[in-house]
């Protein structure tokens, strides 16, 4: 019999793993989550750009040959790009954690394999997060939000009145490289800078507080500061609270340009819970000028899926 419903297929690619989702579009126009699989990512020497394109279309015709969940080339409708680094009308411009340097036409590539029939999309990964929890549990409820993934690095996705806001280069919004920490002691951040948002706060950088305050280099990552922080330990609160005042800062500038409702925490670090939005929102307080009332600080729900979301949301 034949196969008549149609398929989605959204990658997020990140710097140690690629993440395949297949959706099925179901009645109302929603995209259903089937299935998921993980694959390391490698990142090649020479021609990386073409390199992991031709990687990632191998893997999803790998998929489609096997025919499960009755997936094929035939039935496959789009494939959406979730990518960690800015993104252009489906151009990938740089993406330092895949080593994507120089222009490469994925686009094309992906529908030159595919046929003219498979729609694509290729986001940038923050701004995808954003789309796929917005799609997923706050249009209807929000017209304006921003989801901030603390992960090992850190993703801003805004939409503001329905509209994802990109900027000229793909770069609005992407405070993540903003520098917070003037001090001598400002860390080298991955993008060539020093003392950016991301070395103090988020995944890697509540950990780093927490080792540049006491002169240890015992927290590997933000969970070890968090988990000791909620027993009790004076000293892990303290570098756990300041780290959120950065973060506190960042979103109080979020706020005065673009006035979201809802501010998501997303990433790694909401595993931990309402423990960590209320530190936020206690930081926030003084922070915003002239609202009376203070954005909503919520969990995002999709957790590491909201990149596979968002990547198919617009197919
Ligand atoms: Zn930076």
């Amino acid at each position: 019999m034949k196969n008549y419903k149609k398929y989605y297929i959204g990658v997020d690619v990140g710097g140690t793993t690629i993440k395949y989702g297949l959706f099925e579009k179901g009645k109302k126009d929603e995209k259903k989550l089937l299935a998921k699989f993980y694959v390391d990512t490698v990142v090649s020497r020479t021609n990386p750009e073409k390199a992991i394109i031709k990687g990632i279309i191998s893997d999803i015709e790998k998929f489609c040959e096997s025919n499960e969940y009755g997936v094929s080339k035939s039935n496959l409708a789009g494939i959406g790009l979730a990518i960690p680094g800015p993104v252009v009308d489906n151009n990938i411009l740089r993406a330092v954690n895949i080593n994507w340097k120089k222009h490469y036409d994925a686009y094309s590539a992906i529908k030159k394999e595919f046929g003219n029939k498979v729609k694509v999309t290729i986001l940038n990964d923050g701004n995808a997060a954003a789309l796929g929890e917005y799609y997923y549990s706050l249009k209807g409820k929000y017209d304006s939000i921003c989801l901030m993934t603390l992960g090992t690095a850190i993703g801003i996705g805004i939409i503001i009145d329905n509209k994802l806001i990109e900027g000229k280069t793909g770069i609005a919004g992407e405070l993540s490289h903003m520098k917070v920490d003037f001090s001598k002691k400002a860390l080298k951040c991955n993008c060539g800078n020093t003392g950016c948002l991301e070395t103090v706060t988020g995944g890697r950088g509540i950990a780093n507080v927490y080792n540049s305050l006491y002169h240890t280099n015992v927290m590997k990552g933000a969970k070890d500061v968090i988990s000791r922080a909620k027993v009790g330990d004076k000293k892990a609160l303290a570098a756990l609270e300041k780290s959120l005042d950065y973060l506190s800062m960042a979103i109080s500038i979020i706020m005065l340009v673009y006035e979201p409702e809802v501010i998501l925490i997303g990433g790694g670090v909401s595993n931990e819970g309402t423990f960590v939005t209320n530190i936020i929102k206690e930081h926030l307080k003084g922070k915003v000028y002239m609202t009376k009332k203070l954005p909503k600080i919520l969990l995002a729900k999709l957790k590491n899926d909201a990149g596979i979301y968002g990547a198919v949301s617009k197919l």
